[in-house]
């Protein structure tokens, strides 16, 4: 499977770039076939996401919630997602620090329009509209309009009630709700059969539309997010797991699928149901992967944190702002707390990088300065936020004494 998708990234890449936007056949471009079908696989792996982090978390919470072992797991959790987003955040402003990659000249590259697209709110009111989407006056429209916060806080209270009633009438709901989920789990299978082709139109799309090709002046940023995302994946996380005495190489190996759907979609919502499904194949159990995974989708966006940190680094110090280290630790913090705010779609960070800057003082039509490499970042980043919600569901597991990488986990 592996191989394969890897074979697929390589083959979109060249075929992208010979068709371009222009060449078609029988006057429909290729562009817009390669456009259509990446759309039809987001839609389907969008399709299951609601029910299935709902059936994850209301039958996890259901079985877990009437004991002590889900505040343990909860705890365990969050202090893994904040202990990787910090990571995160630090690795960026080291790596800022090492390239300091060189200011660009501002006139140049701001277009007032672009910016004028993404609404710009104040640091309070961001937070007032994450409360309010919290706890959202109505599930249905919550999940019509993708508020996964939302549909997150109203699937734990639920699964919490249902164990909390008990008797038969919570065992009855307990096995309905997890009945859902492995039929969900099942979909999410028999999606991961059209993986490499929908792989296949998403990445030959942005290679024909000329999206890698917009980077002139911006080398060293670019450089600096890779980098630093790069050492992220491939050296601190597999350094946590080596910690713990879990190999590194074989965990990378089984998540593989996963990392790949989300580099191509740039959405670690959109990729969940593939994330779940990998995780799982590590021998993680449907009751922690079911709780961790659609919980880190929401909070756990190390990724992101890293990116926005380093985006707002550069974007102030285009504008001539002096980096001392208060300034760079300040930002660093903000990324972290934004990141938790921001959902699994692409270039969600955008807006957490416009409330960085006005918190800051700097200017939000800096935010231009990095519109242009957006999506070729949006890809790489989203790939650390996937990775990340697996290495903490993995630790999690093994922490609560789970063996890993011998079978598949079955249902609990
Ligand atoms: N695209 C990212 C994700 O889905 C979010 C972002 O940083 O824009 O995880």
């Amino acid at each position: 499977m592996l191989i394969k998708i890897l074979l697929t990234i390589v083959l979109a890449i060249v075929v992208g770039n010979f068709v371009g936007e222009s060449r078609g056949i029988f006057g429909i471009s290729f562009y817009s076939i390669f456009s259509f079908g990446g759309q039809l696989f987001l839609q389907a792996l969008t399709l299951l996401v609601v029910p299935l982090v709902m059936s994850a978390l209301v039958s996890g919470l259901s079985q877990l919630g009437g004991n002590s072992s889900f505040g343990r797991l909860g705890l365990k959790t969050i202090g893994f997602y904040v202990f990787t987003i910090s990571l995160a955040v630090l690795t960026g402003v080291f790596f800022f620090n090492i390239i300091h990659p060189t200011p660009i000249s501002l006139g140049q590259h701001i277009a007032v329009e672009q910016v004028n697209q993404i609404a710009v709110v104040s640091p309070g009111e961001a937070f007032s509209k994450l409360l309010l989407k919290l706890i959202p006056s109505n599930i249905v429209y919550a999940a019509a309009e993708g508020n996964m916060l939302g549909i997150i806080f109203f699937s734990l209270i639920f699964g919490y009630a249902i164990a909390k009633v008990g008797g038969q009438s919570g065992n009855l709901l307990t096995q309905f709700w997890q009945a859902i989920f492995q039929t969900m789990m099942k979909i999410a299978e028999i999606i991961m059969k059209i993986l490499p082709l929908g792989v296949f139109c998403l990445v030959a799309k942005v290679v024909a539309s000329g999206g890698m090709q917009s980077i002139q002046g911006l080398g060293y940023f670019i450089l600096t997010v890779v980098l630093a995302l790069g050492f992220f994946i491939f050296g601190l996380l597999p350094l946590l797991l080596k910690c713990f005495g879990i190999s590194p190489v074989e965990h990378l190996k089984k998540m593989m699928p996963a990392l790949i759907t989300a580099f191509s979609t740039s959405s670690s919502a959109a990729s969940l149901p593939v994330t779940m499904e990998c995780v799982e194949g590590l021998g993680v159990s449907r009751r922690i992967c079911g709780f961790v995974i659609p919980l880190g989708t929401s909070l756990n966006m190390a990724g992101s944190a890293l990116y926005e940190c380093v985006a707002a680094l550069f974007i102030a110090q285009s504008f001539g702002v002096e980096m001392t280290i208060g300034y760079q630790i300040l930002i660093a913090v903000l990324s972290l707390i934004t990141s938790m705010g921001i959902t699994g779609i692409p270039s969600a960070s955008l807006v957490a990088i416009i409330i960085i800057l006005n918190t800051m003082g700097v200017p939000a039509e800096g935010i231009a300065l990095v519109i242009p490499v957006d999506r070729l970042l949006d890809m790489c980043r989203t790939t650390a936020n996937v990775y990340s919600d697996a290495t903490c569901a993995t630790l999690v597991a093994h922490m609560e004494g789970e063996a890993l990488f011998n079978k598949r986990a079955l249902a609990t």
